[in-house]
């Protein structure tokens, strides 16, 4: 097994593009070494993106951020102000682990592991953030939402890698939370996540909404029927009820060791209601 750590994104996409269909990215490691240890996975090269300057860096542009791909979790939660711009991303990139593999997992590598139950995929497309993927024909962007397409498998070409994370502007009087469900208190995976990322205009109406669940589909889903339950509403109890109801009628869960079906989705409901609730005092708190 080869090993590079180019120092440029052109240098990447060369090494990932001419490297065959066996190349692998590595970012933090906290999946890939495991699988690579455990045999599931036999890379013929392995590209270390962690030397390109823009893969580690947090840019804030015209008051939107971009957070490169090999960022840590850790590293997210010490920016003060992506902490209180983004609080349900940060959150959901601090509920990652321990806080041994806060100190290496990527946003970036949460996602490309294309696990349904990812737990800053839901909160990243609540926030309509895209990706800047570079590749053999320059840089696109894709919608977070677009990258997973199937449990381990992604959209991306061939020598294509996620080179950061872009997070739009903040309007006034909006917020996002993320919450999720496990068994125990933490290092496992979700039984159920939701992020909700909601806006309010000065007489506290909704006037934009996002809502995603994780582990209760192949990919984590954007609820598009949940986020318009909220709009132009108060987000009282009424309008919360249908949001609720839309996010469990879009579950299409597994039944596993961690949660049945039927149980998943009693779950996402609640789940999406109490970030609501959560992105909605924020909201106001913000103002
Ligand atoms: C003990 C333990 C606890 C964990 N707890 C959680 C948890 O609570 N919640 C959770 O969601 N996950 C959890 N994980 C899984 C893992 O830590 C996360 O998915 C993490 O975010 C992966 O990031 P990474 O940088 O380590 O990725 P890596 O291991 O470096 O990469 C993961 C995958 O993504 C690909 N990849 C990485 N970067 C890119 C890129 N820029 N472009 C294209 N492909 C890329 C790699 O090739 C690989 O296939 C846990 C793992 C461990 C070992």
């Amino acid at each position: 097994m080869r090993y590079e750590a180019p120092e440029s994104v052109e240098g990447a996409v060369s090494l990932l593009a001419g490297g065959g269909p066996r190349g692998r990215v590595l970012a933090g490691g906290t999946d890939l070494l495991v699988q690579l240890r455990a045999g599931a996975i036999a890379p013929d090269l392995v590209v270390d993106i962690k030397r390109i300057g823009e893969t580690r860096e947090i840019r804030e542009q015209d008051g939107s951020f971009v957070i490169g791909a090999a960022v840590t979790g850790a590293e997210l939660g010490e920016h003060a102000k992506i902490k209180s711009t983004w609080p349900g991303v940060v959150e959901a990139a601090e509920l990652i682990g321990s806080t041994q593999i806060q100190g290496r997992a990527s946003l970036a590598g949460n996602l490309c592991n294309a696990s349904p139950a990812a737990d800053t995929v839901p909160a990243l497309v609540a926030a309509a953030a895209r990706c800047r993927i570079a590749g053999p024909k320059g840089m696109r962007r894709v919608a977070v939402e677009d990258v997973c397409t199937g449990p381990g498998q992604l959209s991306l070409g061939d020598g294509e890698f996620v080179v950061a994370f872009e997070l739009p502007e903040r309007p006034a009087r909006s917020a996002d939370a993320y919450l999720r469900f496990i068994p125990r208190t933490e290092m496992d995976i979700a039984v159920v996540g939701a992020g909700v990322n909601l806006s309010f205009d000065e007489e506290g109406r909704c006037t934009a909404a996002r809502v995603a669940l994780g582990a209760v589909a192949p990919i984590v889903i954007l609820v598009e029927e949940a986020g318009a339950a909220l709009l132009g509403t108060e987000c009282g109890n009424a309008a919360l009820d249908a949001m609720a109801a839309a996010a469990r009628a879009a579950c299409r869960p597994i039944d596993d060791k961690r949660g049945t079906a039927q149980y998943r989705t009693k779950v996402a409901g609640v789940l999406a209601t109490r970030a609501a609730r959560i992105a909605a005092d924020r909201a106001r708190e913000v103002g």
